[in-house]
């Protein structure tokens, strides 16, 4: 296991070496010859049970039975499929709306930064436009109900499942594309992710092959991770709260409870959007069906179970359970965004705070005090006590609203097993060091 962390950190560092140099495309972007997700087959499986859940979950949740049992069958799914794909209207929403992202994303001032430094060298510019934008998107909803009420916030509530099966639509289409795209003939040799360069088809896709794809200066993973799906996974909310209101006459309490603590959520990710240029999925993964699906699909249909939940059900919390969903709400949060802060603001200003740390012979530098001192993936743990908190507020009447706090489990354990090998090849021995002083994964003295 060493000798070959060892050999992979070599290669690693030496691609980076010879990429500087402008050498040949086998050099600059080697072959995927090792395999997440159980390979071929494993990237096929997560594709269709993807696919599958997203369409699933919406037919346990929906305005017909709501949330109560299920009132789906096979034949239902199929109508469901053939009647996505005739709903022109709501593709022409979706197709106006990420229009009007894609627009904003050009017109919106903003800082423009740098992200990191390519294996050949480049270094890309970013714009930090995202909040505004999401700003100005809300301000067109608000006005719009202000002025012509709810009916279209409950248009979108009540054609969810059309709004569905389009995104899932959109991600293949742009998956496809992309795919296909990083064949392209260029003046430059492209950069390929070094994870999905295997030459069989259906990885390759999943995983995506170009590291960055762009389409006139528009970032298209940059513009995916933050905006049409984490904006959306708002305004699917807010539709979900009219539809509520319309239901019931009234917002409950554990309704301002899932949708504040989850615009906070969306929105404190673009007040840091800087901070998703040094993340795995913005500096190793390429772009594929993984995220465009995740981003485009699954975010604004999975995250959005709670509201849903709570549009046909009106659950009522005893002040005294509010109060302390509150209370995890404000913990998570702020285990998870103190802890980022903390690394950022230790990475960025090349520790002004004066923080105990790791020297490595990478050169990054590790943090082994506050926060990161504790466990190694503190933010996880605060991230997903805030989405716990989010499953709570739907009460305990059905374990449907629970599905979130499952994923997001398997998931940052996922993620946490990933990053644990990336940075065991980056920093070889010292990261053992580094394990045997902050020997906790996510919770100090227990895991
Ligand atoms: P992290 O922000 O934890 O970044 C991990 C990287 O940080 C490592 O690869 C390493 O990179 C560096 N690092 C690790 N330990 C230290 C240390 N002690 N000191 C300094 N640097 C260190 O991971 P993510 O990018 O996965 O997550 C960012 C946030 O996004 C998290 O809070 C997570 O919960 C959230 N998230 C939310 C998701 C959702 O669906 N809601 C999905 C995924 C993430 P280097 O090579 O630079 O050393």
């Amino acid at each position: 296991m060493g000798s070959k962390l060892e050999s992979r950190k070599r290669s690693t560092e030496a691609l980076k070496e010879t990429s500087k140099k402008g050498l040949k495309e086998s050099e600059l972007n080697p072959k995927t010859l090792e395999f997440e997700f159980f390979g071929n087959d494993g990237v096929k499986f997560v594709m269709v049970s993807m696919s599958l859940v997203v369409m699933l979950l919406e037919s346990v949740c929906n305005g017909e039975n709501k949330c109560v049992g299920f009132s789906g069958s096979f034949s239902y799914l199929v109508d469901w499929f053939s009647a996505g794909i005739l709903y022109l209207n709501v593709i022409g929403v979706y197709i106006g709306y990420v229009s009007w992202l894609v627009v904003l994303y050009f017109i919106c001032p903003g800082e423009t930064v740098k992200g990191t430094t390519l294996r050949n060298g480049d270094v890309l510019t970013y714009p930090t436009n995202g909040l505004l934008s999401a700003i100005l998107t809300i301000l067109v909803v608000i006005a719009d109900v202000y002025l012509n009420g709810i009916g279209k916030m409950v248009w979108v509530a009540d054609n969810f499942k059309h709004f569905v099966v389009t995104t899932l639509f959109a991600s293949v289409l742009l998956s496809l594309y992309v795919y296909f795209m990083s064949f392209r003939k260029s003046s430059k040799t492209l950069l390929l992710s070094t994870s999905g360069n295997s030459g069989i088809f259906w990885y390759d896709f999943f995983m995506g092959r170009e590291l960055n794809p762009r389409l006139f200066n528009l970032d298209i993973k940059y513009f995916c991770e933050l905006r049409p799906g984490l904006i959306g996974w708002i305004l699917v909310n807010l539709a979900f709260v009219a539809k509520q209101y319309q239901n019931f006459g009234e917002v409950s309490v554990s309704m301002l409870l899932v949708t504040a603590s989850q615009i906070v959520y969306v929105l404190d990710s673009l007040v840091f959007e800087k901070a998703l240029l040094t993340t795995m999925d913005i500096t190793t993964e390429g772009f594929g069906f993984m995220l465009a699906m995740g981003d485009l699909c699954w975010v604004p249909s999975v995250y959005t179970l709670q509201a849903r939940y709570l549009s046909y059900n009106n659950v009522q919390l005893s002040t005294f359970f509010s109060i302390f969903v509150g209370i995890l709400s404000v913990v998570g949060y702020l285990v998870f965004r103190f802890s980022n802060l903390q690394k950022n603001n230790f990475r960025n200003s090349n520790n002004a705070g004066n923080e105990k740390f790791l020297e490595t012979k990478a050169g990054s530098k590790l943090l082994i005090s506050g926060w990161w001192g504790l466990a190694r993936h503190i933010n996880y743990t605060g991230d997903w006590l805030l989405g716990l908190s989010q499953c709570l507020a739907t009460g305990f009447g059905n374990p449907l609203t629970y599905f979130f706090s499952m994923y997001f489990l398997i998931l940052l354990l996922h993620r946490n097993y990933r990053d644990e090998i990336k940075c065991h090849n980056k920093y070889g021995k010292d990261w053992d060091r580094y394990c045997s002083i902050v020997k906790y994964r996510f919770i100090p003295y227990i895991y």
